[in-house]
């Protein structure tokens, strides 16, 4: 059983894209924050253990 804290499944991750270029997910360097999309770079939010994927709730890297 996962819990929020250890973020997303691997064998969800393998299965998300990024909705804003298609491209693979990586999570965050602490895994609870959400995913990252290196191509947008953008942070998809994990929120309660809900994955924001949503272009409009990302949030820009640094
Ligand atoms: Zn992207």
């Amino acid at each position: 059983m996962k819990t929020p804290e250890q973020g997303v499944d691997e064998a969800v991750l393998a299965l998300l894209r990024c909705p804003g270029c298609c491209g693979p997910l990586v999570p965050a360097e602490d895994p609870s924050k959400g995913l990252d999309c290196a191509g947008c770079a953008v942070r998809y939010p994990l929120r309660d253990g809900i994955l924001i994927l949503l272009p409009e709730e990302a949030l820009p890297l640094a």
